[in-house]
């Protein structure tokens, strides 16, 4: 048997990261910027106004309570040049550029919101509710970096110094292929002998949340040439491929069968519970790594939480390494086998203990729902006692 450790490191070593591309800011959430990018204008462009009010000199206002003439009206986006002559005041809205002459803003609830004249309150300091030009960034600023995760704010700040396009690494299409003669579509009848095929759903949804665009591919029936066919169909569209169950050491593994001779993929016992029998490799011309995880429900997903998620986020150029961990105190005994590093099911409160669900079978799908952690007992420990500090995987 193999560890843990090395299987996931002969991943990550075996996989790359995908090749840049240009794309369109819409399309842009979840990659990875590839590029340094900088601004070519300082931000703001322009002196502004930070508040709705009255663009007044300072100096004008000193004595106030005073009343003052208002002379002009300017918008949001009005490019007149405007100047503020001593003893006037302008009425100016939030984002407009402030007019010559002018050094301060009084916000609207200091006044009486005069249009002809207006009698302002209280007085300001030069400089009050003014937004300087370049005060977020200066002309030639690096705003984002490259490596840089895309988000909702870093596709603000791409918009915001003008970018329509930029060069990302995308997210990594993956296909998964479940097998199993015993299988069948939710939302079908259950012939004797079948079940409802789920580890498709849960591994597609396991992709999106770590970034990747998942893609289903249905099932395949136990029988090596029918799983061949749909796996070269699928290399068409896919970086990564994931295949669930026909892996372990019954007769009908079709996955087994028609990968192992190909000789680029490798089949392991990895001291694990649950998800001992992996299969990892490279298939097609273009070397798509693909991962043959176990077909058990709960195998299939911590096999994908252990090996496939660190191996997506190196393909995006993110930093990739083993599944972070928490610490907690366990709250019940726990038992685990000798030699094998297992994944406890277990719900992880916000007071950091967590306590294993009662049901640890790797077949046991509600068992996994209710869990949103998995507590990790290492290889050479048999026992751990109520109050341990152990690590954990939250999900
Ligand atoms: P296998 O790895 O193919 O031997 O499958 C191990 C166990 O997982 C069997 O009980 C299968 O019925 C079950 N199983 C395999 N694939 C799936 C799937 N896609 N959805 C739900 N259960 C599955
Ligand atoms: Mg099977």
């Amino acid at each position: 048997m193999r560890s843990v450790d090395e299987h996931l490191a002969d991943i990550l070593f075996t996989v790359r990261s995908l090749a840049p591309l240009e794309i369109e800011l819409e399309g842009a959430l979840g990659t990875t910027l590839a590029e340094e990018v900088s601004s070519p204008v300082p931000l703001p462009p322009f002196v502004n106004s930070a508040m709705d009010g009255y663009a007044v000199r300072a100096e004008d206002v000193a004595e106030a309570p005073v009343t003052l003439p208002v002379i002009d009206d300017i918008a949001a986006g009005d490019g007149r040049p405007l100047v503020v002559g001593p003893g006037t005041a302008m009425r100016i809205m939030t984002g407009a550029p402030m007019p010559e002459g002018a050094d301060a803003v009084i916000p609207v609830e200091w006044t009486d919101g005069g249009t002809a004249r207006v009698a302002i309150g209280r007085p300001a300091p030069v400089g009050h509710a003014i937004r300087m030009a370049g005060e977020d960034v200066r002309a030639g600023d690096v705003v984002l970096s490259s490596g840089t995760l895309i988000g909702p704010a870093q596709l603000g700040v791409l918009a915001g110094v003008g970018r329509r396009r930029v060069l990302v690494r995308p997210r990594p299409r993956v296909v998964v292929i479940s097998t199993g003669a015993e299988l069948a579509e939710p939302g079908t009848p259950l012939a004797p002998g079948q079940i409802w095929e789920s580890n498709s759903y849960t591994l597609v949804a396991a992709v999106r949340e770590a970034g990747g665009d998942g893609y289903r591919a249905g099932i395949v029936a136990d029988d090596a040439a029918s799983f061949l066919d749909q796996l070269d169909a699928q290399l068409l569209r896919a970086d990564v491929v994931i295949t669930s169950g026909g892996v372990s050491m019954g007769a009908y593994e079709p996955v087994k069968e028609a990968l192992s001779p190909l000789g680029t993929v490798r089949f392991d016992r990895v001291a694990m519970q649950p998800g001992m029998p992996q299969g990892f490799g490279v298939v097609g011309q273009d070397h798509i790594p693909i991962f043959a995880l176990p077909g058990n429900p709960v195998s299939s997903f911590v096999s994908f939480m252990l090996f496939v998620r660190p191996a997506l986020r190196k393909m995006q150029g993110l930093p990739a390494g083993p599944t972070p961990t928490v610490r907690a105190v366990t709250v019940s005994p726990l038992r685990s086998p000798a030699g094998r590093r297992s994944y406890l099911r277990a719900v992880l409160t916000a007071d950091g203990s967590v306590a294993p669900v009662s049901r640890q079978g790797s077949h046991q799908l509600a068992a996994l729902a209710s869990a949103n952690a998995l507590i990790v007992v290492p290889e050479d420990v048999t026992d751990v006692p109520e109050g341990t500090t152990v690590e954990v995987i939250p999900l």
